[in-house]
């Protein structure tokens, strides 16, 4: 039976977060661990040599998911945890460690208590989340949940031109067992919030309540270049017009809609960029995400017909593409509640909110109940060397997770 006084040891944990982040460490504090590269080989090692130490029965799958297993009293399918150890370029120490060490601490307290579950336990850490070097991210989890076929992900190749496979087989990480062949009772993933609700309101826990949705479109116009103070202004075909209607067409859209919309425009570029000549060409991204699925397809709804309009307006040839699309994710209810109840009987403060981010989590939403926890980022700051989490929040919410496991496992 779970004991109420049981609790994760804090400095063990922070020291083996350190352990972690000594490995690829760059100026600054944070991290640069690239997946499939030497300095993830380094890291992934150093993890599973703990999951061994800790008496886990570890099996790496074909697209290099890590899963450790603690047998439980009986069979079937594990309550599962874990995130992932790649890092963008310039990381920070905790996005993804923190969630794979933390169910490791986890399993160390009840080995240590002696505290044997019904439900097995499992902690996994999942393939190249962070889509840095190759395209799509959270690849292992989304092929470990059957979201995306295992040879179309080993065949991606990367930035360095080199193939998952390729890189997966240089590091060792090139494993045996079928994808997904530890199937999850349940999922519940700890993470840094990376953003800065938490810190703002005082809150120590988030329970999380999905992800919000993502589309990525990229719109190129082609107009006429010509000559800036001989064209009449009625005879333009101005593209770089039409691209700056387009963007604050995007901004009042975020602003007028209900709900959690938001929209950004990340890249606009004009040719040929010369401050006398009328832009001929201009192309710009829009990154519009909410966690309600029928309001961000309405808002791609607008913004496509907004962009057939401006076209006819302006004289332009406009054209759209999406880039990726990811559908918002609802996180189980009963975990959600799970995650609240169990904060609060620690006696810290807790509220629900939605993830702006993606995570591993919602790669197995659709096929278990699952959850995350979230602690407070320092400033909302992250993928920045500067990430930071209070060992205190640390502390609360791996507590959390422990308790979280435990009422799942039985
Ligand atoms: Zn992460």
């Amino acid at each position: 039976m779970p004991q109420p006084s049981l609790r994760i040891d804090i400095d063990r944990l922070m020291a083996r977060i350190d352990a972690l982040a000594g490995v690829g460490s760059i100026e600054g504090g944070g991290v640069c661990r690239l997946a499939l590269t030497e300095e993830d080989k380094t890291g992934r090692d150093l993890v599973v040599s703990l999951m061994r130490h800790l008496g886990l029965d570890v099996s790496i799958d074909r697209i290099g998911n890590v899963v450790g297993v603690r047998p439980g009293m009986e069979d079937g399918a594990p309550v599962m945890t874990g995130s992932h150890l790649d890092t963008v370029r310039t990381g920070g120490r905790y996005d993804g460690a923190l969630g794979v060490l933390a169910g490791l601490e986890v399993v160390a307290t009840l080995n240590d208590a002696g505290i044997d579950t019904r439900r097995s336990l499992a902690v996994a850490f999942f393939t190249n989340e962070e889509g840095a070097r190759f395209a799509p991210d959270m690849m292992g989890s989304m092929v470990h949940q059957g979201h995306l076929p295992l040879e179309q992900a080993l065949e991606t190749t990367g930035l360095d031109q080199t193939t998952v496979r390729e890189d997966l087989a240089k590091i060792g990480y090139l494993g045996h067992a079928p994808c997904g062949s530890v199937r999850a009772h349940s999922f519940v993933e700890l993470h840094v919030e990376q953003g800065p609700v938490l810190e703002r309101d005082d809150i120590t826990i988030g329970a999380v309540e999905g992800v919000q949705g993502i589309s990525w479109t990229e719109i190129s116009i082609i107009g006429e270049s010509n000559h800036a103070g001989t064209t009449p202004m009625s005879a333009r075909k101005d593209a770089g017009y039409a691209a700056v209607c387009i963007a604050r067409f995007a901004r009042r859209l975020a602003e007028q809609m209900e709900g959690n919309q938001v929209a950004t425009v990340g890249r606009l570029q004009l040719s040929p960029d010369v401050i006398n000549v009328i832009p001929g060409r201009a192309s710009l991204t829009i990154d519009l995400r909410n966690t309600d699925a029928g309001l961000l397809r309405r808002a791609e709804q607008r913004l496509h017909s907004y962009v057939r309009r401006i076209g006819k307006r302006e004289d332009v040839y406009v054209a759209h593409r999406s880039l990726a699309r990811y559908d918002p994710v609802v996180f189980a209810p009963s975990v959600i509640a799970m995650v609240e109840r169990q904060a609060t009987a620690l006696g810290l403060s807790v509220r629900r909110l939605p993830s702006g981010a993606g995570h591993d989590a919602q790669a197995f939403a659709p096929n278990c109940p699952t959850g995350m926890i979230f602690v407070p980022s320092v400033g909302g700051v992250s993928h920045n060397v500067k990430e930071h989490t209070a060992p205190r929040d640390i502390e609360a919410g791996a507590n959390v997770l422990l308790n979280v496991l435990l009422e799942l496992a039985g």
